[in-house]
């Protein structure tokens, strides 16, 4: 019987993985609870109406269709049988493995807060772009709607909480919907004048940045409008808005871009595991005491060059690389390559139109030509010259017409019960 590889999650650590191990003699079971691979970097264009789903998310089934040597399942992992080598999938069925790789990345964390949830969602899945989306357009027509002037300011009022890239990418492109895409459409409202919040607790946003580019993207966002606050955290978050310290703010729509918390990949092999819940992996990107359990991406605390390793796409992807060597050697019957070493290539992150921040290990660049740096590197990474028509399109076309296309409200509330 050949090699059982089991690989748990399809994301840019697993998926990667598989892609190295063509060819190797070994038989591959990828299991993942969803039916595609998401582009994660491009989810808050999705959120705020610049791209549809399908532009940034791809079948695995289609992406693997010609690897005979791997079998997809769709199926939610809730545990693996250290002891007899079986993944547990849903009904309690059991997946047996000699080789197994966990890649099922994080969720959003709320600290403690999770009811939170609900008023507040996250962005992660596309689920939770669409549910965004829906809270966004759901709220510029319930303004245009109603007759109370606070309640239509408070349907106009949008809080993003936490400054990281995400947090940063999504007021940016919230402000220019407000003030470029819609204000033509509206008749009884004036959406330049919605009031757009970026929270942080911290003292800057982008802090992964340099002070000079979080300033830069301070001074920009303000310029279009965002309200930026530092330095006071939120103490609640309800339907009808957030207490920013102690100072409450009617706002209907509440976006969380705060935290995240590893997948619960640590209870499942029974490893130690950081604060944030990732497992603690050895050099070789394996479970300590374990060599034939890898953890990799954003569901693993990896240390290189005696730094922990970033919870970002590229080293996701380099950790999966890295697994399928090891893996591949042991398979050979030859030595291992050297411990991992992560490479670190750069922080990106846009602000809107014409302007983004770039950090290639401290050369640093901003403004339009970063923009356009940031845009064609995304595009690169996307699969398939499909997609990749498809996005390059959809921003040619919100570039010069000012549109955005995927701009239908479709599916019912997910978490609250008031829409
Ligand atoms: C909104 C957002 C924006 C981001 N922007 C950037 C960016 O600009 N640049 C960048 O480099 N990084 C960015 N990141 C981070 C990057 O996307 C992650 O670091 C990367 O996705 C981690 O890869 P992964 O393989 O560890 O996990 P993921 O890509 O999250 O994949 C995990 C997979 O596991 C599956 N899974 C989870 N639990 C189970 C289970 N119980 N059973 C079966 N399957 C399961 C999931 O469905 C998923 O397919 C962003 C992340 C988010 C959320």
């Amino acid at each position: 019987m050949k090699h059982r590889v089991v690989v748990v999650g399809a994301g840019f650590a697993g998926l990667q993985a598989v892609k190295d191990l063509k060819g190797a003699n070994c038989q591959i079971t990828l299991i993942d609870q969803r039916n595609h691979h998401l582009f994660q970097p491009l989810l808050y264009q999705v959120a705020t109406t610049l791209l549809a789903t399908s532009e940034i998310a791809w079948p695995i089934r289609r992406v693997l269709r010609n690897r005979s040597d791997v079998t997809t399942l769709l199926a939610t992992v809730s545990g693996v049988d250290v002891a007899l080598r079986e993944v547990v999938i849903d009904d309690d069925r059991r997946i047996p493995f000699d080789t197994l790789i966990v890649a099922s990345g994080a969720r959003h964390a709320y600290f403690g807060n999770d009811r939170w949830e609900i008023d507040a969602p996250g962005l992660k899945t596309l689920e939770d772009a669409t549910t965004i989306r829906r809270r966004l357009l759901l709220a510029f027509e319930r303004a245009e709607l109603t007759e109370d002037e606070a309640e239509r300011e408070a349907q106009l009022t949008f809080a993003v909480i936490g400054a990281g890239p995400t947090g940063v990418e999504l007021v940016g492109i919230i402000a220019e919907l407000a003030q470029r895409v819609l204000p033509d459409e509206f008749r009884r409202i004036d959406t330049r004048k919605a009031r757009i919040m970026l929270i942080e607790a911290g003292p800057r946003i982008l802090p992964a940045f340099p002070e000079k580019l979080s300033t830069y993207a301070a001074a920009t966002l303000a310029t279009r409008g965002v309200d930026v606050r530092t330095g006071l955290p939120v103490t609640s978050v309800s339907a009808k808005g957030i207490t920013l310290g102690e100072q409450p703010i009617a706002a209907r729509t509440v976006i969380w871009a705060a935290g995240v918390q590893a997948s619960p990949a640590a209870r499942w092999l029974g490893a130690p595991a950081d604060r944030a819940g990732r497992v603690l992996a050895g050099p070789q990107l394996t479970v300590p005491g374990d060599d034939a359990i890898f953890v990799l991406g954003d569901t693993a605390h990896v240390e290189s060059k005696g730094a922990p390793v970033p919870g970002i796409a590229p080293a996701a992807k380099q950790q999966g690389k890295h697994a399928a060597r090891v893996i591949r050697a042991r398979l050979a019957g030859r030595a291992e390559p050297p411990p991992f070493r992560y490479s670190h290539m750069g922080n990106l992150a846009t602000i809107g139109r014409n302007a983004a921040v770039i950090d290639f290990n401290g050369f640093t660049l901003k403004g339009r030509l970063a923009w356009w740096i940031w845009g064609i590197a995304h595009i690169y990474f996307l699969i398939g010259t499909r997609s990749r028509l498809a996005v390059a399109l959809s921003w040619l076309w919100s570039f010069v017409s000012g549109h955005n296309s995927a701009r239908l409200i479709t599916q019912k509330e997910t978490l609250r019960k008031l829409d």
